[in-house]
């Protein structure tokens, strides 16, 4: 059984004696800076020159500095840049301008456990990363919960790391929800597996193929979009509730049958080989290099997905049936705009 941590288990003054220099104003910066400047922690926000996001944290009420200024008043740094920019940061303006003993803390293990970034003997290197979409963790904070969190330490210099990652921890909403004891290489590793496998490769590919198979056959697009992609929000919303038990509970006795008989024949040990294979490019680092390559040199194939995915005939019926009804109004976030992502 998983170590688990709760609010009890954690007191906010280990990280409310500390400044703590949050450097990126994304979507993970601005939750964690907001929610840590929100439990009394004293908050500067680091960014580069000409940065879009100065202004929104400025706004917020933040302080802003360079991120090299940010830096040298930070006894913790969180990391939040992008994955692809980290390594480049911390060599040429983070780890320049560290305090003697400062902590740097991560939301994702990848560039620490791959060895992009390599901090000094004397750095506690800690994590807590968010089970959850940036603004997911800054709205549950504000509803008074919070976003589940998985908390490690890779380098405990200080012989008080433990007490740090649970203290943000804490301050961050995580363990109104909880904590799980984990390493930076199983997070990393499984975190890799599930986005690529399961929750973003393995379901937008589902859901497309769904879509094509169906309009190849003849049948409205506009149908094929309700069936594999917009009822999949209430499937999943039951699973979250209560299991996969509680989606079949809800389900006709069609649908359950149907379930069983024929998910094996889509997802069927071919396809679990397959999830074997990228598990294994992700353990052996060959993803990670395939992907910092590729970001190294612009970015040109990333660039070329991401423009093909936009033109997937499911976007454009998606978008014309979205304004058409009014879920499309419950959730909205300001940094989002249709189509222009
Ligand atoms: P975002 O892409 O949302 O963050 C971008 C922020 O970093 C912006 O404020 C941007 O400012 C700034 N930035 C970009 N490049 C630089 C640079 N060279 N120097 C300084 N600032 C820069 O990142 P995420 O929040 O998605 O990811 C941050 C970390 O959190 C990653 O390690 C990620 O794996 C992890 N994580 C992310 C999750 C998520 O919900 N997205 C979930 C869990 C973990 P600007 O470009 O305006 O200068
Ligand atoms: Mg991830
Ligand atoms: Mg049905």
């Amino acid at each position: 059984m998983a170590e688990m941590f709760h609010e009890e288990d954690a007191d906010l003054a280990p990280i409310q004696s500390k400044t703590v220099a949050v450097i990126g104003y994304g979507s993970q910066g601005h939750a964690h800076a907001l929610n840590l400047r929100d439990s009394g922690v004293n908050v500067v926000v680091g960014l580069r020159e000409g940065s879009a996001s100065i202004a929104k944290a400025e706004e917020a009420g933040l302080t802003v500095k360079s991120v090299a200024d940010a830096v040298k008043e930070g006894d913790l740094v969180t990391i939040l840049a992008p994955d692809q920019v980290q390594a480049a940061l911390y060599n040429e303006v983070i780890e320049p301008n560290l305090k003697p003993g400062a902590a740097l803390l991560f939301a994702h293990g990848f560039n620490i456990h791959f060895d992009y970034i390599k901090p000094a003997a004397g750095h506690d290197v800690i994590m807590v990363a968010p089970k959850g979409p940036g603004h997911v963790v800054r709205r549950e904070f504000e509803a008074g919960r919070g976003v589940p969190v998985l908390v490690c330490v890779e380098q405990d210099a200080s012989g008080e790391a433990w007490p740090l990652v649970l203290s943000y921890a804490k301050a961050l909403g995580g363990l109104r929800a909880g904590a799980i004891k984990t390493s930076f290489r199983e997070e990393t590793e499984t975190d890799l597996f599930g986005e690529q496998d399961v929750l973003c490769g393995g379901l937008s590919r589902l859901i497309t193929t769904g879509f094509e198979v169906l309009t190849e056959a003849g049948y409205q697009p506009e149908m094929a979009y309700f069936e594999v992609c917009h009822e999949m929000k209430m499937i999943v919303d039951l699973i979250y509730e209560g299991g996969i038990s509680k989606q079949r509970w809800s389900i006709s006795d069609t649908a359950e049958y149907g379930d069983y008989v024929s998910g094996p024949r889509v997802i069927d040990e071919h396809v679990k080989q397959n999830m074997k294979a990228v598990l294994s490019d992700i353990q052996d680092g060959t993803f990670a290099r395939r992907f910092m390559e590729d970001q190294a040199a612009g970015a040109p194939e990333f660039k070329k997905l991401r423009a093909e995915g936009e033109k997937h005939p499911i976007e454009a019926t998606g978008r014309k049936i979205r304004a058409l009804f009014s879920w499309g109004d419950e959730v909205k976030d300001a940094d989002y705009h249709e189509g222009s992502v």
